[in-house]
């Protein structure tokens, strides 16, 4: 009989009453919030099954579970997601970086190798600055901006950042309503966005760890069409000759935007799609 104070007890328990509440990844997210409020890999929770937690411990854990089961994201408990090849800080005023979003860092690096020089680089509605950093982070010899319409989540871009890079002299911080303050003599070599995209009147059918918890400003859009246009209009006068623009977008639009792009001054465009075959990313050359 395993004592009740037990990881293997605890934790079982703990999957129970997030299945009660519905919660599809009950045992999984029972482990990482256990492992990371232990501080162990969550893989080490299994060689230290008959471990007791002291009383601290369980009402800590007790704390996450409850709040788990009120569809808080494990990543706002947290405080963490990974993201590529780094760990981002996360709170409610930045979304959730998404595997997608990794797709396009791997996308752009795979197309900008490591001996292309220096280019200057902007990551639109940064977030977290999980985009922005990872390339920095990849790219040394880059200058990335990175900016945000939110003062909040720039604060904790500022903060991945310093975290992550080792130096951050050639990354710089912008508040800024899309393009409205990044001044226009600075030009680009690359822009990278996941920019909001998702229709307002889809919000009904969405899982309530998103809609409850994640910044609707970072999520949705009342008319994403026009808005998307407009933003990769901007993003043309923005480039350099040559410059490219990668963006993560709703694949009920990619095609209709990339044609609308060609006939716009836009000398090459194209749609990827993303790990589930979804038209998730265009790439624009100017
Ligand atoms: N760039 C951040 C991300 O990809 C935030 C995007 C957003 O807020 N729309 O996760």
């Amino acid at each position: 009989m395993q004592h009740p104070d037990s990881i293997l007890s605890l934790l079982k328990k703990s999957e129970d009453f997030l299945k009660k509440k519905e919660i599809a990844s009950a045992r999984l997210d029972a482990e990482i919030l256990l492992a990371d409020l232990l501080g162990l890999q969550r893989v080490k929770l299994y060689v230290n099954f008959e471990k007791l937690l002291n009383e601290t411990e369980k009402n800590a854990y007790r704390d996450r579970i409850v709040d788990r089961s009120k569809n808080k994201p494990t990543a706002y408990i947290t405080g963490q997601k990974s993201f590529y090849n780094s760990v981002f800080y996360v709170n409610e005023n930045v979304l959730i970086p998404r595997p997608e979003t990794e797709e396009l860092v791997e996308k752009i690096l795979s197309e900008f190798k490591e001996d292309t020089g220096e280019k200057s680089v902007l990551d639109l509605c940064t977030g977290s600055g999980c985009i922005g950093i990872s390339l920095q982070l990849a790219r040394k010899n880059w200058k990335t901006t990175l900016s945000d319409i939110s003062k909040e989540a720039l604060e904790i871009a500022k903060k991945n950042a310093a975290q992550i890079l080792e130096e951050t002299n050639s990354i710089q911080f912008l508040e800024s309503d899309l393009f409205s303050s990044i001044p226009t003599e600075l030009k680009f070599d690359l822009i990278a966005t996941n920019p909001p995209y998702i229709p307002l009147t889809d919000k009904e059918g969405m899982m309530k760890d998103v809609v409850d918890y994640e910044p609707h400003l970072a999520l949705f859009l009342e008319n994403p069409k026009e808005f998307l246009s407009q933003l990769i209009a901007d993003a043309h006068s923005r480039l350099k000759e040559d410059g490219k623009f990668y963006m993560e977008t709703l694949p009920a639009l990619a095609n209709d935007l990339v044609l609308e792009s060609l006939t716009k001054g836009w000398r090459k465009g194209k749609v990827e799609k993303d790990l589930s075959a979804k038209n998730r990313f265009i790439v624009l050359t100017k």
